[in-house]
C-alpha cells in the first residue's frame, strides 16, 4: 500500500480504522479506548473539506470539521460558507471553531470545541473559557495523536498501526486540502488547488451576474 495523500489512500486510512476496531468520536467526551478522534482543520478551502465530509460520510466515518472565522481564503459568512456548515451538519460532522489566537469566539454555529490555527507553544495546550481546546489534556499528547502538516507524517502515516489496533486512542489532525488536490509535494499539491480555485471563482462571477464573454 502506498501511502499517497490522495483520496484513495484516505478511504484506506478509515478501513485501516474500521479493521482495527476504532469508533469516531467527537471532543464532547474524554478520550475512552478504541476511539478515533478525525479532526478536520481547514485552513484554505470549504470546497475540500465538503468533498472529504461526503467520501467519510459515504462510509460511515464522521469528523469534526474546524472552521476559521477569519481567513483570508474564505467567507464562512458567505452563502457557500453558510451552505457548507449546514452540509457537515447534514452528513454527520460536527462543526468547530478553527480560532486565531487570541480570539477564541465562538457563536451558534460552532459545536464548544477550538483548535488554535498556527498555535505557538505558550498557549496551544491551555484550556480554553467555555469549550474544549483540542490540544488540552486528556484530548491530546504526543503518543496519541498524529498530523498531516504540510503533507508529511511527522511520525509515519498511520493506516498499519490503525489496522492492528496499536493506538489505544488516536487524534488523527489531517487537512482536506492536502488530501483532495493532487500532487506530489505541498507545493504541487497548492498549485492544484489554486487551478481548482480559479473555475470555482469563474462560476461565482457567473452567479454574481458578471459578464465573461
Ligand atoms: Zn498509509
Ligand atoms: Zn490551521
Amino acid at each position: 500500500m502506498s501511502c499517497a495523500f490522495d483520496l484513495d489512500h484516505y478511504s484506506e486510512l478509515l478501513d485501516a480504522a474500521k479493521q482495527g476496531g476504532y469508533r469516531f468520536a467527537f471532543f464532547d467526551r474524554e478520550p475512552q479506548p478504541r476511539d478515533l478522534f478525525l479532526r478536520h482543520d481547514v485552513d484554505l478551502s470549504l470546497e475540500a473539506a465538503l468533498e472529504l465530509a461526503e467520501l467519510e460520510a459515504a462510509r460511515d466515518a464522521h469528523a469534526t470539521y474546524f472552521l476559521m472565522t477569519e481567513s483570508v481564503f474564505y467567507n464562512l459568512a458567505s452563502p457557500v460558507g453558510r451552505a457548507a456548515v449546514a452540509r457537515l451538519r447534514a452528513l454527520g460532522h460536527r462543526v468547530g471553531v478553527h480560532a486565531v489566537h487570541p480570539n477564541a469566539g465562538r457563536d451558534e454555529r460552532f459545536d464548544p470545541v477550538v483548535a488554535w490555527h498556527n498555535p505557538d507553544p505558550e498557549y496551544m495546550r491551555e484550556p480554553v473559557t467555555g469549550a474544549v481546546n483540542v490540544m488540552q489534556d486528556p484530548w491530546f499528547d504526543p503518543e496519541h495523536y498524529r498530523s498531516d502538516s504540510n503533507q508529511g507524517w511527522r511520525h509515519g502515516c498511520p493506516h498499519e498501526e490503525l489496522a492492528r489496533s496499536a493506538f489505544e486512542w488516536l487524534q488523527l489532525l489531517t487537512h482536506p486540502e492536502i488530501w483532495v488536490y493532487p500532487g506530489a509535494t505541498m507545493g504541487e499539491t497548492m498549485r492544484a488547488m489554486l487551478d481548482a480555485d480559479r473555475e470555482t471563482r469563474l462560476r461565482h462571477l457567473a452567479a454574481d451576474r458578471i459578464d465573461l464573454s
